[in-house]
């Protein structure tokens, strides 16, 4: 499930985004849970973010984004 913060910026990168799949999009979330660095840059850099939210809203169900907390909150 983990993935380098380099995987994270690349998934999350424009035209690569929408080629991601629904896993890599899933790792790329708890990433930015889980790493305060890509977080932080995700936040300052505002097309990132909302691209990635965007992309999140559509992908993620409720429920999903519950089992993601879930699983966070196992590893730590
Ligand atoms: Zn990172």
């Amino acid at each position: 499930m983990k993935i380098s913060c380099e995987e994270a910026a690349t998934i999350c990168n424009k035209s690569q985004y929408k080629e991601a799949g629904f896993w890599q999009v899933l790792k790329l979330r708890f990433h930015l849970f889980t790493c305060k660095t890509c977080a932080k840059f995700t936040k300052q850099n505002q097309m990132l973010s909302s691209l990635c939210d965007k992309a999140n809203l559509n992908v993620l169900s409720e429920s999903e984004k519950e089992n993601m907390k879930k699983d966070l909150e196992k590893h730590l």
